[in-house]
């Protein structure tokens, strides 16, 4: 990594700038994964970066578990079955080749985190345990505790730090530099001094998180998951793929808002673990509605299916003071419930509440995007040298995702495009001076003014009623006509977001209006999304068209357009392998009795 040094333009913003081979922007999971695999085989010259400190991204958010078919209690489990389950869950609008990538790599890819020293829970005789999670058709889930993503991250940086690969805290990324084919960069700012930076890169790994927190009531960071990922590379010229489909996660914390105590937790994760534990749900009658909408699977049915059903009772009056259903699991004895879900209990017991003496209230709340930026198999968008991977990349979960599978699909992704890279680097190339003079410094300057203006809204204000919008029209259930008026919002909304009263570049306020801007990208797709598909699939659920339609097995593709801004397109999707084939054919299934 090399740095240049203070650069004066002529619109009069000062930068740093910076070069490197690869610019790795996101150190979560993915990210972190991806250069370990690049500093292994020899490739020093990059720099990680994270509008956080080190070791700080969603990722640590992570509770339940990560995927992979080591079959440590269901020997019959392997790679194959692992992605007939995925593909089954996505209903078919996954990509099978980005399906069997994770499912294959990801045996190795947890043995390699045991070695690194990542803190699994284990079986008696010491080996990684491996738990049910919904609509799998093995124990397939490993786990640390019930802080999984944390011990996953640590692990990462551990191994990162040891290899002695270069990172930047508290920097963020604003805009890549692309001249629509290819990438050579890209700018941002130091969140702590103010200053602008540069960076000269010619490969870009784009593992920026994904947009869930477009929604009011979602389980991530406030300040993450805003689609500053899948906005950055849609920016560049690159598609994005199946932003429609939201997963909506069906217990978050159902709290009473007006009580300061309970309300920073609203829509907060009550993990799937709870339910794979022997969690039941019941309603405000006491009954066990899930007999009544899968009486097979019951709560451990796929996450749309469990969400619906959570939603519906709550629209028919069966609902909780608190606007969510009951998810007791004090029939467990104390003990089992700390043992297997500490963070939970933990968190539950400082409210107040014993979760091995009474029940927990919870109700849907927007989980995870499942679109993301359309990638080919090595995670490259169709501009040369920009690859996105983790939560920021598509294909992986078509139209709904199993618990487990995203941290699985940020390590071997980031496995997989590291690789990929190792081959192609040859330095920081150039960034072609009309990529400076015309983009990156009317960029910056563009910055400035905006520090500077005194606009009329709110910058918070705007970025609640972003999220509100989402909520109202494009949530759970969804028509035309919602959606429709859903657009026609978002446009009054952007007008309002270029005349905002900001603040300097080190503010908060300053970061969120930036984020505005990604947000109103990944709302307009999702809306978009939603109302071109006419049929109900996996998580996107329409009132007007509540059957699966054939036809739609087809990804929706969002690129931006010079003349009429965001334009869509479909293409259909790939088929499995004949190993996988013959998995989905054998039509495994788990017992879910055996759960109880
Ligand atoms: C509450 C919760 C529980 C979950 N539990 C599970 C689970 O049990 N199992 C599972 O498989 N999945 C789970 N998930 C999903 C999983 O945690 C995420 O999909 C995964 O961690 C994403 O990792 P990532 O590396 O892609 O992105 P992240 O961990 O989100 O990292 C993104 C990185 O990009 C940086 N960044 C973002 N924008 C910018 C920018 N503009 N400039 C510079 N840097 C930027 C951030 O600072 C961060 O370093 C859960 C999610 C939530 C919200």
């Amino acid at each position: 990594m090399e740095k240049t040094g203070a650069v004066t333009t002529d619109s009069s913003a000062e930068y740093d700038r910076i070069d490197v081979s690869v610019l790795v922007i996101g150190a979560g999971a993915a990210g972190a994964r991806s250069a370990i695999t690049l500093a292994e085989q020899g490739v020093d010259d990059i720099l990680v970066l994270g509008k956080r400190n080190h070791g700080d991204a969603h990722t640590t958010w992570a509770r339940g578990g990560i995927n992979g078919a080591l079959g440590t209690h269901d020997p019959e489990d392997n790679w194959a079955v692992h992605a007939a389950d995925t593909l089954n869950e996505g209903h078919f609008l996954n990509d099978p080749e980005k399906v069997e990538t994770v499912a294959k790599q990801m045996p190795d890819r947890l043995r390699e985190l045991d070695e690194w020293g990542m803190e699994y829970s284990r079986t008696e005789d010491g080996a990684i345990d491996q738990r049910y999670f919904g609509a799998q058709s093995f124990r397939r889930t490993a786990f640390a505790g019930d802080h999984t993503g944390e011990s996953l991250l640590d692990t990462l940086v551990d191994r990162a730090q040891d290899l002695e690969i270069p990172y930047r805290e508290n920097v963020m990324i604003t805009k890549l530099l692309s001249d629509g084919e290819e990438v050579h960069g890209a700018v941002g700012f130091d969140m702590d001094s103010g200053d602008f930076v540069l960076f000269n890169a010619g490969n870009v790994v784009l593992a920026a998180g994904g947009y869930a927190a477009i929604y009011n009531r979602h389980t991530s960071r406030d300040d993450e998951n805003n689609g500053d990922g899948p906005a950055l590379a849609y920016d560049a010229g690159a598609s994005l793929m199946d932003m429609e489909f939201v997963q909506f996660h069906p217990t978050g914390m159902a709290v009473d808002d007006s009580d300061p105590d309970w309300e920073p937790w609203s829509g907060r994760l009550v993990t799937e673990a709870v339910r794979g534990e022997g969690g039941r749900l019941y309603n405000s009658e006491g009954e066990r509605f899930m007999e009544r909408y899968s009486p097979d699977q019951m709560e451990l049915d796929a996450r749309d299916v469990v969400a619906r059903a959570i939603a519906q009772e709550i629209a028919e009056g069966r609902g909780t003071d608190n606007g969510g259903v009951y998810l007791d699991i004090s029939h467990r004895d104390a003990a089992f419930i700390q043992e297997r879900l500490p963070r939970m209990y933990e968190r539950f017991d400082d409210l107040g509440v014993d979760m091995a003496a009474e029940p927990v209230e919870v109700a849907p709340t927007s989980h995870y995007g499942m679109g993301g930026v359309a990638v080919d198999e090595y995670g490259e968008t169709d501009v040369e040298g920009l690859f996105a991977i983790g939560e920021t990349m598509a294909g992986v979960h078509g139209a709904n995702r199993l618990g487990g599978n995203s941290l699985a699909e940020t390590v071997a992704f980031g496995a997989v495009t590291g690789d990929r890279l190792v081959d192609r680097v040859d330095g920081p190339g150039a960034v072609p001076a009309d990529l400076v003079d015309e983009v990156a410094e009317p960029h910056f300057a563009a910055l400035d003014a905006m520090a500077s203006r005194e606009g009329t809204y709110d910058v918070m204000e705007v970025v609640a009623e972003l999220q509100e919008l989402m909520w109202d029209h494009a949530g759970i259930l969804r028509d035309e006509s919602t959606l429709q008026a859903g657009l026609q919002r978002l446009s009054e909304l952007r007008e309002q977001s270029a005349d905002m009263d900001v603040g300097p570049i080190t503010s908060d306020s300053f970061e969120f209006a930036v984020d505005i801007g990604f947000m109103l990208t990944a709302a307009e797709a999702v809306l978009r999304g939603a109302a071109e598909r006419d049929e109900s699939r996996g998580a996107h659920y329409r009132t007007d068209y509540p059957e699966t339609d054939p036809e739609w097995q087809r990804n929706i593709l969002f690129e931006d357009s010079d003349i009429g801004g965001m334009r869509t397109d479909t293409a259909p999707v790939g088929t499995p392998s004949d190993a996988v084939q013959t998995a989905l054919d054998e039509g495994h299934e788990l017992d879910y009795h055996q759960l109880e």
